[in-house]
């Protein structure tokens, strides 16, 4: 009889010990799903207007390309120092110090026998070198000061043609600056580095970049290259599709991936989002792939990319989905902040 009492004891003991994990478990799914309330603050502050004026700064008025081999009549600067110089005064103006990092790169040479969407070609080693420039901003992280989440962009249009690059790439240049400027005041925990990068000149300047932070041994958690964010084909634009992709090559972006999904879900968004394993590391954060950083995924309206217009003189701001990239930016502050707060 004693005995059964402490059986019956050890019984209840184990059968509340497991009540209690199961508890735990449903509580942590919970967690999981839980909206943040600061989460939704920091992404309503995202401001379409915002992004709009940088696309037709960057792509338009007054800077028709960004390119090295391109200086406006009567300016000192190229187009592309120009859109170097606008960032780095908005960012600064929100407080962040900006350094810019020069890297060696040529113009693309133009082959017309091409497709008009892939028309670039190798330069000569005897045309015109120039210093293209990172420009980075960051904010140190409280608590994880060594723990990076880098958000990316490339800023430079298209060297072997007149093309504006509105799409391709003055939206995720616009993206990746707006949400430095609602980030401005947000205290993070880890590091939210940010970096405007060149891919439409040769070398790309994220391989540089890339390699660089390697050897220093940076940290790196996740990046986010923001690249043609909202831009699909005219078929979808007509039908008022709101979508992105989020492109990985590696296990650990595939995480990032499905995050980005998780939060477009948690927060209302209501993009079309979907995921897709690159065959191969490619565009910038290919080159955070290739340099040992397997935990990066491209943000991009359309994979295969729909755009038209893409690399071509049609790239135009007015062309622009401009909500459709505000809701980009959206989900991907959403990730960030959650990957952020995941210590
Ligand atoms: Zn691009």
């Amino acid at each position: 009889m004693r005995h059964t009492g402490i059986y019956a004891i050890v019984l209840i003991l184990l059968l509340s010990a497991g009540l209690l994990d199961a508890v735990e478990a449903r509580q942590k799914a919970s967690d999981d799903n839980k909206v943040d309330p600061g989460i939704s603050r920091l992404i309503r502050a995202v401001d379409p207007e915002q992004i709009s004026k940088t696309i037709f700064y960057l792509s338009k008025d007054p800077l028709p390309y960004r390119k090295l081999n391109l200086t406006l009549p009567g300016h000192q600067k190229n187009t592309l120092y120009e859109a170097d110089d606008y960032l780095a005064v908005k960012l600064e103006a929100w407080g962040y110090r900006v350094e810019r990092e020069g890297v060696r790169v040529q113009a693309f040479r133009r082959d017309t026998s091409k497709p008009k969407h892939a028309q670039y070609s190798a330069p000569k080693p005897e045309d015109p070198w120039y210093t293209a420039y990172n420009l980075y901003a960051e904010k140190k992280g409280r608590s994880h000061p060594d723990r990076i989440i880098l958000l990316l962009a490339h800023k430079d249009s298209q060297s072997w043609i007149d093309s504006p690059g509105a799409n391709d790439n003055a939206i995720g240049t616009a993206g990746v600056l707006e949400m430095a400027r609602v980030l401005a005041e947000y205290r993070s925990e880890s590091t939210i580095r940010f970096l405007f990068c060149n891919e439409e000149h040769t070398p790309w300047t994220s391989k540089t970049a890339a390699r660089r932070a390697k050897s220093r041994g940076d940290d790196i958690v996740a990046v986010f290259n923001m690249d043609g964010i909202g831009a699909k084909t005219a078929e979808e634009t007509a039908a008022g599709k709101k979508t992105n992709v989020t492109a990985y090559t590696e296990p650990e972006g595939r995480h990032l991936a499905e995050l980005m999904g998780d939060v477009n879900v948690r927060y209302s968004i209501g993009l079309q989002q979907r995921t897709a394993k690159r065959p191969r590391p490619g565009d910038d954060d290919g080159s955070f792939v290739l340099a040992g950083y397997p935990a990066a995924v491209v943000n991009i309206g359309s994979l295969p990319y729909g755009d038209p217009d893409y690399h071509g003189e049609g790239d135009i701001p007015e062309k622009c989905d401009v909500e459709n990239a505000a809701m980009t930016v959206q989900a991907t502050l959403a990730a960030v902040v959650t990957i952020d707060r995941e210590l």
